[in-house]
């Protein structure tokens, strides 16, 4: 595959409340070693092969972003920063309706400060193959689904699960698309709380087989205040050893 020709371009979503952090200050502005935690995604989507960078942030936040992160860490490939929507998808489809120009776009939550940009590359090259790709790794536990009642309904073949992450990466027609479809499909039905990753919108509406691209155990969504420490010291780990 000759990348050089492949445009592609990040969405970046960092919309959310964070509830499930606590405290008075957002998730993703939280410190860690020395910067937000939305700076890292930025920054390593800055270092690998994707050319426009579009952020999705809490409505309100836009000129907070501009000027305290992108701004003052010079990240040129940042070309929009746009308000997101009531759920994940809503703040998805905002961010992939804002790109100028891309044959790939990625899709990844700024919770996840420690994805790296190999991880980055093998879903462009993925999702240029085969049209659509999520990151994700093999389970290592068994995972069980339950009934309303709380009680175990099935469980699931582990050889075959996988915890999925982000990116998830699309051919840009198939995605923007799909999208149109499912918020048509909301508007009709409702659908809230139905979509929680972009993978799920490609399987309704596209017809198209999501490819499974092998993740990183590293790549966690930082979440709740243990997360924050577990990605300290992966990210003091890395300096050490000098990983991107
Ligand atoms: O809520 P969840 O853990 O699925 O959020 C994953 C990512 O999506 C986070 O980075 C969050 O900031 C983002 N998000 C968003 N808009 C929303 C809800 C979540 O951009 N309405």
């Amino acid at each position: 595959m000759n990348k050089g020709k492949i445009k592609s371009a990040a969405v970046i979503l960092a919309g959310g409340t964070g509830k499930r952090m606590g405290g008075d200050v957002p998730k993703q502005y939280l410190e860690l070693c020395g910067h937000p935690l939305l700076y890292y995604a930025i920054d390593c989507f800055s270092k690998s092969s994707v050319s426009e960078i579009v952020l999705v942030v809490t409505p309100g936040d836009e000129d907070k972003v501009k000027h305290e992160i992108a701004e003052r860490y010079d990240f040129a490939k940042v070309r929009r920063i746009v308000a997101g929507g009531k759920e994940r998808y809503n703040s998805s489809y905002n961010g992939i309706r804002a790109i100028s120009d891309a044959d790939i776009v990625l899709i990844h939550d700024a919770a996840r400060a420690l994805i790296t940009v190999d991880v980055i590359e093998r879903t462009i090259e993925d999702a240029y193959e085969y049209g659509a790709s999520v990151a994700a790794v093999p389970s290592k536990d068994t995972i069980k689904l339950s009934d309303a009642d709380g009680f175990v309904e099935s469980t699931i073949d582990r050889a075959r699960a996988w915890i999925i992450q982000t990116p998830q990466t699309f051919k840009m027609p198939l995605i923007k698309a799909a999208y149109e479809q499912a918020e048509k499909e909301a508007a009709e039905k409702g659908l809230s709380g139905f979509f929680t990753d972009d993978a799920m919108v490609a399987e309704r509406y596209s017809g198209q087989k999501v490819k499974i691209t092998m993740g990183s155990y590293e790549n966690i969504k930082v979440t709740t205040p243990d997360d924050l420490q577990v990605a300290e010291e992966i990210l003091m780990n890395r300096r050490k050893t000098n990983i991107q």
